[in-house]
């Protein structure tokens, strides 16, 4: 799964990919939400979790 560096959350959809710019050993890929609103839109998604349990009958 690919996380943000900024934010820190999950990755849905378009990632901005951040190569890192060193020539000394293989570095992993970096992603980044591609906006500023990615990061907002990702933080807003994981804390309003939808209400699983409202739909589970007894
Ligand atoms: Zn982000």
């Amino acid at each position: 799964m690919r996380r943000c560096q900024t934010c820190g959350y999950p990755i849905e959809g378009e990632a901005r990919e951040i190569v890192p710019d060193s020539d000394s050993g293989a570095r992993p890929t970096l992603y980044r939400h591609p906006t500023p609103d990615g990061c907002a839109a990702a933080r807003r998604a994981r804390t309003v979790l939808p209400p699983l349990r409202r739909y589970r009958r007894p």
